[in-house]
């Protein structure tokens, strides 16, 4: 391709994104010139790549220069650029993503320059730029088949829920995903909410054989959101059905005998932990199928060690920042190391609430 023909590539190509979407990045000019496949930019978001370049089919010199003339263009068109530095996620842990081989600065920021026209409000820029540095959402795998988890080494059986971390599977409890509970999709208005308000979220996908790709199967929120956005949709009749039929589903999992046991079990170890908590703790701790491989088991039996660790992680996810820290990408051991003594204070208190 000569010199012209590449520079008429580049601006047709910027203008066919710029009509269509009214603001325009590198990565949407060279998406639209067919040198960048959509499906690399996924998977460099998800992490799976190591940087972009990679994966773009012109390189050296005819990359520089479609770079340097499609900021020229921008220039001529006056649009008006903002920067942003866009988050890949890798299982539950988030970094920033990288562009070039050697982390070339100037080179790095054309990349995060999007162009918008002198039209657009600030709040429209705002609203797009947000959405391109936010890591893309947590994932969740409904699996098809036996697996064993990267961390514990338990053994996952078919349906277990998985994160895959680093391409290896992880099972909830070691990915601490496991106190959140399951919303089905179906009900639109239901899960937008509850993922509103769910400090940490999860989208659980099942790959389907007959259709050859990944279907949504609901989300992992957690409970508080979940009553939150349910009373928030009790108005509807349709919601308060949906209710009655989780509750039913809950309880079935759950052997109410066992978990009265455990419930006593807390509150005499823990007689300062709030009856409501209390019993939340107790439930999930006795619901099979949480993903809780290891630990369920001996919750079953009311070894009160395994009661002490569902209380603890409790307190991590309720009452200190664990969950936002997570959420933001802070990796697990470091989020626990930055919780320690808030979860040693609030046990303390409850195990001795007259001390
Ligand atoms: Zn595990």
């Amino acid at each position: 391709m000569g010199k012209w023909a590449l520079l008429e590539r580049i601006a047709d190509s910027a203008d066919a994104v710029l009509q269509r979407q009214g603001h325009v990045s590198a990565i949407d000019m060279l998406t639209q010139a067919r040198v960048l496949e959509p499906v690399h930019v996924q998977a460099w978001r998800r992490g799976r790549v190591e940087y972009l370049e990679q994966e773009i089919q012109w390189r050296g010199d005819k990359l520089g220069e479609a770079l340097e003339f499609f900021q020229v263009w921008a220039g001529r068109n006056g649009l008006r650029a903002e920067e942003s530095q866009p988050e890949g996620r890798d299982g539950a842990s988030t970094a920033p993503l990288r562009f070039t081989a050697n982390d070339d600065p100037a080179r790095d920021r054309v990349y995060r320059l999007r162009y918008f026209r002198p039209s657009a409000t600030d709040r429209e820029r705002r609203r797009i730029v947000d959405s391109e540095t936010a890591a893309p959402d947590l994932l969740v795998y409904d699996t098809l088949r036996d697996s064993v988890c990267g961390e514990c080494q338990a053994e996952l059986g078919k349906g277990a829920l998985i994160v895959l971390e680093k391409g290896a599977a992880v099972c909830l409890a070691c990915a601490d995903l496991d106190h959140l509970v399951w919303l089905p999709r179906g009900d639109a208005a239901l899960s937008r909410r509850a993922r509103k308000y769910s400090g940490l979220a999860a989208i659980v996908l099942r790959f389907s054989r007959a259709r050859k790709h990944y279907e949504r199967q609901g989300l992992l929120v957690d409970e508080a959101a979940l009553e939150r956005a349910e009373s928030e949709c009790l108005e509807d009749e349709a919601a308060r059905a949906a209710r009655r039929a989780r509750d039913a589903e809950r309880r079935d999992r759950g052997d109410a005998d066992l978990a009265r046991r455990a419930l006593d079990a807390i509150r005499t170890i823990f007689p300062g932990c709030p009856a409501a908590e209390a019993e939340s703790i107790a439930r999930h701790t006795m619901e099979r199928g949480s993903g809780r491989v290891g630990r369920s088991e001996a919750g079953r039996e009311l070894d009160p060690e395994a009661l002490r660790l569902a209380v603890r992680a409790h307190v991590r996810h309720r009452h200190t920042e664990y969950d936002s820290l997570l959420m933001h990408g802070v990796d697990r051991a470091a989020a626990r190391g930055a919780v320690v003594s808030a979860v040693d204070a609030k046990l303390h208190a409850w195990a001795d609430p007259n001390g």
